[in-house]
């Protein structure tokens, strides 16, 4: 049995590596476009801003690991260019030698991922305008922070990308400028918790420009931009990124015909099974389920491609595991605040015509008595009449991030605030305190339904 999986950075590995697992006899052959597999995207904000000292580290399997630990004959610098459905065919155009094959598969699994959106304006190709997207970006920013020592950023976007780069920036002595569409950045959060992003972004340095659109860009020295024009205003620019999100890489499934979903991604079943049977898709280019309102959505994180790969490889291998569907679980750090959200939000809830209510504590993470014990804020969103935990924001210096993981449980197995309220908790003083502001929370939305 021959399985062919296409793209190599984050579903792609784990889906090779479950397949090849899952069925020992099975030739598992991995094509990715650039030059490297299995890169750790996520950390690249960090090597940009100097708190993680080597790029190279976050290479975390080389095609030859690949192929001795794994037994998946990995081959980069092969694009695929085609999929012919019904004679089991991909075409993958080698871009060394420039010549193009046809690889026969008994099954195949899409890992092509999602590209940056892109403003598709004039200049936007300029030498100094960026995306975050992939090793070759960040080796580009990395280059031009290094060569061109720029002074001013403008960052364009409010979401998470946007908030890692923005510390990055400031870390690097940069003055940022941050250009984006709503009143408050991070549109996937509650408004209390997208209050104090903002706050921390101020306290931090960087200038905000809410409710703003970008117009253009002015060309300056050097071929290179010199000013973005934005609806709220020109700002100067020696280096401007655009991180305004993504959208799914699935051409090469929508011209084999295979079913896409209203977002532009691929449609999978709970197998993560196309519409062609011997087609699998998993990551960044596929259509999600939310376990919470059962819609489909669309959610790039690396999490999830792992995840959806796994599932991918083990069925594509004769394997029948299914994927319950994403608590949307997404931490983030915005200078000194930790952010956390786990399930929907309450604009969520409301489009899904579920009646919920809310509560927002704050309280100490650990005990009070300590010089660096800090106050964290648990907001809880859960259905007014059975008190079933929809969703969560956590922020706060410290404690945010992994008390969320607990709020992601409940959520997954449908638990009601009540139920929350009875968890047992460590109590240990330099970590946690007595009531833990999970169980505050708790109680206090108990009241709200009782
Ligand atoms: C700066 C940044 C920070 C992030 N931080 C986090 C985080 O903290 N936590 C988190 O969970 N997620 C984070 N993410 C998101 C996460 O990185 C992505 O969700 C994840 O990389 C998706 O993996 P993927 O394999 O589906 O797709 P991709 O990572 O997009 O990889 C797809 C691969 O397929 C290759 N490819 C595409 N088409 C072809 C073709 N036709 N032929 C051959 N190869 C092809 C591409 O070259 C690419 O290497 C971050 C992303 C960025 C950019």
């Amino acid at each position: 049995m021959r399985i062919v999986v296409i793209g190599g950075l984050a579903a792609g590995p784990s889906a090779a590596a479950k397949a090849a697992r899952t069925n020992p006899q099975a030739d598992v052959i991995l094509f990715e476009a650039s030059e490297t597999v299995s890169y750790g995207i996520c950390e690249t904000p960090y090597v940009l801003g100097g708190s993680l000292p080597s790029e190279e580290k976050l290479v975390i399997y080389t095609p030859e690991r690949l192929r001795d630990e794994k037994r998946i004959d990995v081959r980069v610098g092969h694009f695929a260019e085609r999929i012919i459905p019904s004679r089991k065919t991909v075409v993958v155009r080698d871009l060394h030698a420039q010549r193009s094959e046809e690889v026969k598969y008994d099954a195949l699994i899409l890992a092509t991922g999602a590209h940056p959106r892109r403003l598709g304006i004039p200049h936007e190709d300029a030498r100094n305008v960026f995306c975050l997207g992939s090793r070759s970006d960040t080796l580009a920013i990395a280059r031009y922070l290094e060569t061109e020592t720029p002074k001013q950023a403008v960052i364009v976007g409010g979401g998470y990308v946007a908030m890692e780069t923005a510390e990055a920036f400031r870390a690097r002595g940069l003055a940022v400028t941050l250009v984006h569409r709503g009143r408050l950045p991070m549109p996937g959060l509650e408004d209390e918790t997208r209050e104090a992003v903002r706050w921390e972004l101020e306290r931090n340095g960087v200038v905000l420009i809410p409710d703003a659109e970008v117009e253009g860009f002015v060309p300056g020295k050097n071929s290179a931009v010199g000013h973005v024009v934005t609806t709220k205003g020109t700002f100067e620019a020696d280096l401007v990124l655009t991180a305004i999100g993504v959208v799914p890489n699935a051409s090469l499934a929508k011209s084999a015909g295979l079913r896409m979903g209203a977002y532009g991604g691929i449609l999978t079943n709970n197998r993560q099974q196309t519409s062609a049977d011997a087609i699998y898709a998993a990551g960044d280019c596929c259509e999600l389920v939310n376990a919470v309102t059962g819609e489909r959505m669309v959610l790039a994180l690396a999490t999830l491609a792992s995840r959806t790969g796994w599932i991918a490889g083990e069925n594509a291998s004769g394997g029948r595991i299914k994927f319950e569907g994403v608590v949307r679980a997404m931490g983030v750090r915005v200078f000194g605040l930790q952010v956390a959200a786990v399930g929907i939000h309450s604009r969520e809830a409301a489009s899904a015509g579920i009646a919920a209510e809310s509560v927002s504590i704050h309280a100490y993470e650990k005990i009070a008595l300590f010089p660096d014990a800090q106050k964290l804020n648990v907001r809880l969103l859960f259905e007014r009449r059975t008190g079933r935990l929809l969703g969560a924001n956590l922020t706060g210096p410290a404690g945010a991030i992994l008390r969320a993981a607990t709020l992601s449980l409940a959520i997954r197995n449908g638990l009601t605030v009540r139920q929350l309220a009875d968890l047992d908790c460590c109590y240990t003083p330099p970590f946690t305190p007595l009531w833990d502001p999970l169980l505050i929370a708790a109680q206090q939305a108990v009241k709200k339904i009782s």
